[in-house]
Formats: structure tokens, sequence, C-alpha cells
């Protein structure tokens, strides 16, 4: 063992879990792709004003949590907190949203980091699948994007994802609501961080976890009632079209993101296996974020998927598959021709799609079986002096134990047969 350690926050994806990782994250691209998203790949870090101007000042994650340095060349930068600041930032850059169809549906799949309090489900160094899809305000979009998440939670075998759903209005009716919430919240017995948000961000207050806060918060104004005619038709129209592809959700008034430019749809899903870290995704609509950024209107929506939690939940509804194997067929050869042999096999299986694997660094019989028993296979190869002498190689059933003699020449398609 090293004297050093993965530093605080943060773990190593090792065999066997890291497959679980990869599968998540595939399953959610996957996902996505087949409704024509495109993927992304941004730097891990941005100049700090991008995260500043498009995560929010006065977010917790611009004022506390991002890993901010220096660089030897005098300048600010961040290591990406999240990526929808990225995302718009490379699209307007690239000029994409002038350059075809709108809206742009692009996914990414990558690290986050955010100087939070470690715990379990909350880590510093964490991993996001997202899909955002810019430059189109349509309520199908939104629809679109939340049936995805469900659906890849659903293929990943999750049964116990909840969808709380919310609005948060627009420029028409969000500045009213907001000042009715404001006279609202004034009125309570709130410290002193509190009141201050309520003159920044009224409506992160609703988001309060602590029970004393919530407790004064029953009867404050709900953006429902204060929603005009063009965002209820909206959400409305949102709400319809889960309901007709079979999304259950729950309408989640306090369900808040809590800056100007997050307009109308706004959604978490969250798990109850998970203790207090229970969002294991979240997103909403985004219309106002483009000319934050200095760029032309470009209403859009998006979603980010947390990977660590998504595993966590599989973990907790035991869907999560552990002992994957690692190849299907292991070769034991039991001497020096055999070895040559069965490289040339193995070559051959990998290059026909077949998983395959051998002893390396000259280990005896005992060693290599259990090697072969330790991959996972279905299968193993085995062959010595006596079974070459006759032209044949063992195929061993490593589950049921049986073994019997195969021709060399028919190595390849005998297996291709059995593991189709
Ligand atoms: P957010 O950008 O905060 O809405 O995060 C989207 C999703 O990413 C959340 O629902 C979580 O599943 C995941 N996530 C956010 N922060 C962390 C973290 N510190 N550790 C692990 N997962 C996180």
């Amino acid at each position: 063992m090293s004297t050093f350690r993965a530093p605080k926050g943060t773990f190593d994806l090792i065999p066997p879990d890291s497959a679980a990782f990869l599968r998540v994250r595939e399953v959610m691209a996957q996902t996505v792709r087949l409704a024509g998203y495109q993927y992304v790949e941004t730097p891990a870090f941005e100049d700090t004003t991008l995260f500043k101007r498009g995560v929010g000042e006065s977010t917790d994650i611009v004022n506390k949590e991002m890993y901010t340095f220096t660089t030897q060349g005098g300048d600010s930068v961040t290591l990406r907190p999240e990526g929808t600041a990225s995302v718009l930032r490379a699209v307007l850059q690239a000029n994409l949203e002038k350059a075809g169809q709108l809206p742009v549906k692009l996914y990414y799949s990558g690290s986050y980091y955010r100087y939070e309090r470690p715990q379990k489900g909350r880590y510093r160094h964490f991993s996001q699948v997202g899909a955002e899809a810019l430059g189109a305000q349509d309520p199908q979009l939104d629809a679109e994007l939340i049936i995805l998440a469900v659906d890849a939670y659903r293929a990943l075998g999750l049964k116990n994802v909840r969808l709380l759903l919310n609005t948060l209005g627009d420029a028409t009716c969000r500045p009213v609501y907001r000042a009715a919430l404001q006279d609202y919240l004034r009125a309570l017995d709130l410290d002193e961080a509190t009141r201050a948000r309520i003159e920044l961000n009224p409506l992160r207050v609703l988001d309060d976890k602590r029970a004393e806060v919530q407790a004064q918060l029953t009867d404050a104004p709900r953006i429902v009632d204060y929603l005009c005619e063009d965002c209820k038709a909206y959400h409305d129209e949102v709400r319809g079209l889960l309901t007709a592809a079979g999304v259950a959700f729950t309408d989640d008034p306090k369900l808040v993101r809590g800056l100007d430019y997050y307009t109308r749809t706004t959604f978490e899903f969250v798990h109850d296996g998970l203790g207090s870290q229970s969002a294991v995704g979240g997103g909403g609509r985004y219309d106002g974020l483009s000319e934050l950024l200095g760029g032309p209107s470009l209403p859009s929506v998006g979603w980010a998927l947390g990977v660590d939690r998504t595993v966590l939940a599989m973990e907790a509804e035991g869907v999560l598959e552990r002992d994957v194997p690692r190849v299907d067929v292991f070769a034991v050869p039991l001497n020096d021709e055999a070895r040559t042999l069965f490289f040339g096999v193995i070559t051959e299986l990998r290059r026909r799609g077949v998983s395959a694997d051998t002893v390396f660094g000259g280990r005896g019989l005992k060693g290599a079986m259990k090697a072969a028993d330790r991959s996972g296979a279905r299968y193993a190869l085995v062959a010595g002096e006596r079974d070459l002498a006759e032209n044949v190689v063992q195929l061993k059933d490593l589950a049921s134990g049986e073994q019997s003699p195969v021709a060399v020449d028919q190595i390849i398609p005998t297996i291709k047969e059995k593991l189709s």
C-alpha cells in the first residue's frame, strides 16, 4: 500500500464496481441518443466568470463550493461544478444555434467538482450524465427530456425514483410572484443570512431544509397561483404529456431553482433509499441563460443525472449487478505448445467479438484454474500434451463443471455457437 490516499470527498472507481458506473453512464447516454441527442465534451475547467454568471453569484455553488485557482499565467479558472454553463458556452462559441435545425440536442457525461462537505452520496468529485435541448420553447421538449430520464432509470431496473414537478413562471409572472413571496417572507422570524436571501434570491428560501423554516412556509404564496395564461397553458401541456406517457409525478410548489434565468418547467428526481442526499437528478428550463452569457435569445431545457447516486439507488433497490464476468472464455494452457495455440485462439475470439483472456507470467495449473474462476468466464479452454497429440482441446463449462473435447479447428465455431 502506498502512503497516498485519494483526496477527501473523492473515491476511485475500481473493479468490480467500476463496471456498474460505466453501465449507468452508458444506459443514460444510450437513452438520449435514441432521441437524437449528440455527444458534447467541454474542458474540465473554464473561466471562473462563466460559472459566476452561468450558475449565479447568489448560489451556494458559486459562493462556497467552487474549486477556483489562478493559473501560472495569472488567469482565474474553476473546475466545472456543473455542465449547463459550459455546454451553452460551447454552443454559442461554435455558433451551433445558427448552423442547423433547432433545438440543438446535446448530451454529456463526465466529472464535476464541488467543494462540499462530504457524506454518503455527496462528494467533491462526482459524475453526471446531462442532456440539453437548446433553442426551442415547446412543452413537448420539456416532456421529452423528463420522459427520457424516467426511461433511463427504468432501463437500469430502478422502480422507486419519484418525479417532483413545478413551474417557475416567466418574465411576465415571476416578478409579481417574487414580490408577493418577499412580502410574506419579510414578516417571518428568520436568521440574518436568510433575511439577506429574501432580498437576493427569495425563491431559494422555499428550498431551505430546516424544519423551523419549513414550519413557517406552509402558507407561503405558491407560484401556481400567480402564473400568467401562457405559463399556465404551457405547464398544463407538460403535465398532460407526462401523464399520457405513463409518467407519474408529484406537483411540488416548493421546488425551485433560485435564479432568474430559470423559467417555467423545473423538476427533480428523488429516491427515498438514499438518506439526506436523495436527489438523483434534476433539471429545468433556462430560457434566459444564453442572453446572460452574451448570446442571442436561446430558450432551452435540460437535466443532469447524478451517476454516483443512481448507483447508490440501484444498490438500495438490490438491482446493482456486482459480479459482471470479466470475459466469456478463459484459456488454460498446460504446456508451451498449448500456450502458443491458445494465444492465437483468444486473438481470433476477440476479433470475432467474444471476450477472452488467458494466464500470463507462467503460472501453474492451479493458479491458472483459479484465474479462470475469478474471471467469471462461462467457458475454460484447457489443453496439454495428450490433448494436442489428438488434435483436440478440452472445453469446460465452468458453471456445471462438464468438459468435452473439441477439435482444434472447431474451437471458434463451437464457442460462438454455445455463446449465441
Ligand atoms: P444539480 O446540478 O445540483 O442539480 O445536480 C444534479 C445531480 O447531480 C443531483 O441530482 C445529484 O444526483 C448529482 N450531484 C450533485 N452534486 C453532487 C455531489 N456533490 N456528489 C454526488 N452527486 C452530486
